[in-house]
């Protein structure tokens, strides 16, 4: 090009540079999102409310309780370069506010028809003292208004990029943009429990986190995040070296899933991803967990401010620490402690009843009731052959109890009895199962013992394998064939058949947490007590198959070994006459 046709050099203006610098800061609408919540954040809220419709591209409206932001401050709020975060190049070393570039609020409205409404505390005391402003993308000068708001602000977001068609056209469906939402209130849910936090599309509520002061409250919190099945499968830890602390919830090995969602890792309150913790958790469960399964957890990192660097990359959420091996090595240790089950406290949320011990007294030997079962074998012809089946389905349904119409989550076997709906918890009734045919076979020494094709190495804790001799011997009892194979691990080299297809990792590590618990009464340990334990470490997972076949027969073994009585205790009946 030469230089005659070459344009001239000018200064873009300060909306355009504004429009550009938001392609950075804002790429979609969960980018919105996180900004104005750190915004809150920063401005000390412990109340926010986000309404979003069209998966935020029509709108979002973040409200929040906090320090609000004064009349003649307002306008400055929207200017680039603006912050009341940094004053100097030193704060900048010692920062604890989640933003300070002061670039959010004018990218976001550089490119979207934007009102930001906002009080003070002192004002929010008078009527009418809040203010508005108003803009609309590049080119419209902002309008400031009265207006009537309680303490705190509100951030309205409509029709984002409106004016930047290009960008528009890369936003995928509602849906998609949701679920980015939705993970950006996820994670901020997880790092602050103490904060009321709603999440509504279209005015319905997507999630709704009450502040959690106490331990079970916080871990209702994870339950909603992780789902209702995970703190069942989940270890809680809290450990410390100094200057480092460890605190979370991580799953069991055998929990885990083939995608890396449900992965939450915070340092000092911020979320991270972060290579060095990925290969520190990693390794903490190889040896334990399935290649290409992941973990599920919630890891708070809490360290000296000084010896990390939280900023090194604005997104990508990466960390410096000062001490790196140090860090590394204490996450694995910490992981590697709690999985042996050492030093890991149990989630105290409340589970469903899982104790079996009342069934020593009642139930199992109770009296049997037949299934009352008629089915008629005829050879069905080619014509009749669908209407016999669906007969004989239906006959095998009619048991006594009642018909089984499904179940609820995966959770619950729903049966319609004369009286109403039966709920039963499926995971009870597989354990109750379980213990009952594992006792009968000990009665009658029927425990059979089967080699494992691949003898397993369970790794235990250091104290755990203290009592090693004693639990061998209890084992041998009940079908286990088991010998030391190093310092902290046992080499399981037979199981009793009933227990093929279990997870023998964490029946073993079970087996001994219990009767380590009761090392000084091991001689007079109740067999039949380890037989609880080993079916409820055996049945802990979400029954998989549901299928009305499955349940069907699950019922069907249910009346075959207990009475209606011992059925009926471990069932919720919802009455519901028939007319
Ligand atoms: P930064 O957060 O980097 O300072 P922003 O553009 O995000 O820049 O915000 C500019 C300024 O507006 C902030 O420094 C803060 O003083 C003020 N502000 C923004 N949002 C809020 C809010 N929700 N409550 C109180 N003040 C706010
Ligand atoms: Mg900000």
């Amino acid at each position: 090009m030469n230089q005659m046709d070459k344009p001239k050099i000018k200064r873009l203006a300060p909306q355009l540079a504004s429009q550009i610098a938001a392609g950075e800061v804002v790429e979609r609408p969960a980018s919105v999102v996180k900004e104005c919540l750190e915004n809150s954040l920063d401005a000390g809220a412990t109340r926010i409310e986000v309404d979003i419709e069209k998966g935020g591209k029509q709108l979002i409206r973040i409200r929040d309780n906090g320090c609000g932001i004064s009349k003649d401050e307002l306008p400055l709020a929207l200017a680039q370069h603006a912050t009341s975060k940094i004053a100097t190049l030193d704060d900048l070393a010692k920062i604890t506010s989640l933003g300070f570039r002061g670039e959010a609020l004018a990218s976001i409205s550089s490119i979207s028809r934007f009102a930001l409404t906002s009080a003070t505390q002192a004002d929010g005391q008078e009527t009418n003292t809040a203010w508005r402003v108003q803009v609309e993308g590049q080119n419209s000068q902002a309008k400031l208004t009265p207006a009537a708001h309680p303490p705190g602000t509100t951030i309205e977001v409509h029709d984002l990029f409106f004016n930047t068609p290009a960008r528009r056209k890369f936003l995928r469906t509602d849906k998609t943009e949701l679920s980015h939402i939705e993970e950006i209130i996820k994670r901020l849910a997880l790092s602050r429990f103490d904060l009321d936090l709603c999440l509504r599309h279209h005015n319905k509520i997507v999630y709704q986190f009450k502040a959690a002061a106490t331990e079970i409250a916080r871990e209702q919190r994870i339950a909603k995040i992780f789902g209702g099945g995970f703190l069942k499968q989940a270890l809680a830890l809290d450990m410390s070296i100094e200057g480092l602390r460890l605190w979370g919830w991580i799953s069991l090995p055998e929990f885990s899933r083939s995608q890396t969602d449900l992965q939450y890792f915070y340092v000092n309150g911020r979320i991270i991803r972060d290579r060095l913790i990925n290969h520190a958790i990693r390794q903490a469960y190889a040896d334990v967990i399935h290649p290409g399964r992941q973990p599920l957890f919630a890891l708070y990192l809490e360290i000296d401010p000084s010896n990390v660097d939280v900023n090194v990359h604005p997104t990508k959420h990466e960390v410096r620490f000062r001490e790196s091996r140090l860090v590394h090595d204490f996450i694995v240790k910490s992981l590697q402690d709690a999985l042996a089950c050492e030093n890991s406290v149990q989630p105290k949320i409340n589970m469903p009843e899982t104790d079996l011990s009342f069934q020593k007294n009642q139930g199992i030997q109770g009296k049997k009731v037949e299934p009352q079962k008629s089915i008629r074998v005829t050879k069905p012809t080619k014509a009749n052959q669908v209407q016999e089946t669906l007969a004989s389905y239906q006959a095998l349904s009619q048991t006594t109890l009642g018909r089984v119409i499904g179940h609820a989550h995966q959770q619950h076997l729903l049966i319609e009895h004369i009286d109403g709906l039966l709920s039963i918890d499926l995971m009870i009734a597989q354990q109750k199962l379980l213990f009952a045919k594992l006792q009968q076979a000990l009665q009658t020494n029927a425990l059979h013992t089967q080699p494992l094709l691949m003898p397993t190495t369970v790794t235990l804790a250091a104290s755990h394998i203290s009592i090693i001799d004693a639990a061998c011997d209890h084992l041998a009892k009940v079908g286990f064939e088991l010998t030391r194979s190093d310092e902290n691990a046992v080499l399981v080299r037979s199981i009793p058949k009933l227990l093929r297809d279990t997870q023998i990792t964490h029946i073993i590590q079970a087996i001994f947490a219990k009767l380590y618990e009761h090392r000084d009464e091991l001689t007079t340990f109740d067999l039949e007590a380890l037989l609880i334990v080993i079916s409820q470490a055996a049945v802990d997972n979400k029954i998989n198959d549901v299928s009305l076949a499955k349940l069907e027969q699950l019922l069907t073994q249910l009346e075959a070994t207990f009475s209606v009585q011992a059925i009926m205790q471990m069932a919720t009946l919802i009455p519901l006459a028939a007319k």
